[in-house]
């Protein structure tokens, strides 16, 4: 049955294909006793051995996505399956009780759980949580809800979950999954930013798709408009067919501009970076014409394992990264855990408000061990090529200084030990919350850059969870207050010398590059696929026109208004196509 639904447009593109639904099954499961023990037996080996094959390609993919500390979780999981105390265990509470396959694995594994969480050890407490993971792995196969596997897909589908973690989308098999659709999110939240790093069309915040459209329906998922069709008539399917060879054709024409400048016409010159969560994802940036990397996320290092990265692991990526940007620059932020990214192994506390609460440089001063290792492993990277560190979640002028005396004292360890470094290894801070905005001419002098975080400047500012489709509708990137506090930081830093770059997804917006642009933004940082867009833009505006439009719109009173403004203007004389 036809069936349209409106969501929030997260990734741009067209797809269209069958849907696959991402189930995480059910906590609860129904018991039935006096069961044909065989048959539940022959059920249970027959999940298992699905599983087994689930984490086997799991750990070939993790393997070549992330390297081999992050796959060895998956190796760790399948060593657990072939534990007599696991399966073992669940198939003599079959025979013994007579009941079915799924409940008696929830029992034993229960017990587990139980067991494992009342341990003193640290470690051995943190088996608990895989004990948990690989009970709904093999559950979903039991239940028949879809695998939680989401990298070895046979066919291409779209890809429907309620929610997609940052952990999910990391292992995601981006040649399977032609698009995703999300019943919650928000343009910033980080399933939405991955596929745009992946390329992939996403609509999310939809409501109730995932439980309305039935599995394998053919649906149209129109990631520019937001908008997703089930069970589309034939018209439909010819008419987005054709959108998406214009999408191609258009990709074409943008090619061209790889290697040209980003300057516009009358000769101002901007840097268009890529936003990076791995290594791996650095091709993309490349293979865009990026002319660097304006963030690098540094916690999906921290992601899909059980203790945090050594030294070592973060040295080898770091440098990985400035090596293969040959002198080009790359700014590295320093863990930014918390809000929707969890590590849970750093045990933080669960809180009424993650947003607002014990995150990224709040931890980081608390927990100065793992600061300090990051900070000597990108220091040492530092040799290596254009690095530069970032503080994120900065709110106050004396949480830079005690940052950057953590970094001074970590220097002087290094210089004892006679390894190399970058000594003048710029330092920056992100914008992410109005009180650094507003001061910014404050805190300018204690820094070499700031970077604007929009995903979180705008939801502190707007007061709008932006994970929160409901009140999607409040977080407005365009509206005068946003503009007015880039214009602070910007003006601020710029009095005292300092470079300013955006690497929130408002950086990659094409509606709102001419107005950063005439406020004066020296660096957008973005996804790799908009960095193409953009410096098309550029190229094709005036920079005393921009600044123009720029001075106008922070006196609009609206975001629509200013929306409105921008769109008269590019109709008009903004926009000059060459
Ligand atoms: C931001 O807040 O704009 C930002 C770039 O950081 P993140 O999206 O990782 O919170
Ligand atoms: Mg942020």
């Amino acid at each position: 049955m036809r069936m349209v639904f409106r969501g929030v447009a997260a990734s741009d593109g067209i797809a269209i294909g069958p849907l696959f639904v991402l189930q995480h099954a059910p906590v609860e499961v129904e018991e039935r006793r006096g069961v044909a023990v065989d048959a539940e037996l022959a059920r249970l080996d027959d999940a298992v051995a699905k599983t087994k094959q689930d984490l086997q390609s799991l750990h070939e993919t993790a393997l070549e996505r992330l390297g081999p500390d992050e796959a060895a979780i998956f190796t760790a999981h399948l060593q657990i399956l072939e534990d007599p105390e696991f399966v073992g265990a669940t198939k003599r509470q079959i025979e013994t009780d007579q009941v079915n396959a799924e409940f008696a694995l929830t029992t034993v594994s229960n017990q587990l759980v139980a067991l494992f969480e009342q341990l003193e050890d640290d470690y051995l407490r943190q088996r608990a949580a895989d004990i948990k993971d690989i009970r709904q792995r093999v559950l979903s196969h039991l239940l028949g809800t879809g695998s939680a596997n989401l990298s070895n897909l046979t066919h291409p589908v779209v890809l429907a979950a309620v929610e997609l973690t940052p952990s999910d989308t990391v292992v995601l098999d981006k040649r399977r999954v032609q698009a995703f659709i999300t019943d919650v999110g928000g343009r910033t939240s980080h399933s939405a930013i991955m596929a745009r790093s992946l390329g992939i069309p996403a609509v999310v915040g939809l409501g109730s798709a995932t439980a309305s459209i039935p599995p394998g329906t053919t649906v149209i998922v129109d990631g520019f408009g937001g908008e997703v069709i089930a069970d589309p008539d034939a018209a439909e399917i010819a008419r987005f067919t054709e959108r998406m060879e214009e999408a191609a054709a258009d990709a074409k024409v943008l090619a061209t501009l790889k290697g040209e400048p980003s300057v516009t016409r009358d000769g101002h010159k901007v840097e268009l970076a890529g936003n990076i969560g791995t290594p791996a994802d650095l091709a993309a940036v490349l293979d865009n014409g990026g002319e660097g990397v304006g963030l690098f996320r540094s916690e999906f290092l921290y992601m899909n394992r059980d203790t945090a990265p050594t030294e070592e692991e973060q040295f080898t990526a770091y440098r990985d990264v400035a090596e293969r940007l040959a002198g080009k620059p790359v700014v590295i932020r320093t863990l930014d855990v918390g809000g929707d990214k969890e590590i849970p192994y750093l045990d933080l506390p669960k809180e009424a408000n993650p947003f607002l609460g014990y995150r990224a440089i709040r931890v980081c001063l608390d927990r100065t061990d793992l600061f300090r290792t990051q900070l000597r492993a990108i220091l040492r990277a530092s040799h290596y090529g254009n690095v530069k560190v970032m503080f994120p979640m900065i709110s106050n002028v004396s949480e830079v200084r005690r940052a950057k005396q953590v970094l001074a004292e970590v220097k002087d360890d290094l210089r004892r030990e006679g390894v190399p470094f970058d000594d003048r290894m710029e330092v920056g801070i992100m914008v992410e919350i109005p009180s650094v905005a507003v001061a910014a001419d404050l805190v300018a002098p204690e820094v070499d850059f700031f970077s604007i975080g929009t995903n979180d400047l705008i939801q502190y500012t707007m007061a709008c969870d932006r994970m929160n489709e409901r009140i999607s509708h409040l977080y407005q990137p365009y509206h005068p207050a946003i503009l007015r506090l880039v214009k602070m930081v910007i003006d601020g830093a710029h009095r005292h010398g300092k470079w300013v770059g955006m690497c929130g997804e408002m950086a990659g917006d094409e509606t709102a590059a001419p107005l950063l642009l005439g406020l004066g933004l020296d660096e957008f940082s973005m996804s790799a696929g908009s960095i193409l867009k953009i410096r098309q833009r550029v190229r094709n505006l005036r920079f005393a026109d921009a600044e123009a439009l720029a001075a106008a719109a922070v006196h609009e009173e609206s975001q629509e208004a200013v929306r409105a403004r921008v769109a008269r203007w590019l109709e008009q004389a903004g926009e000059h196509r060459s």
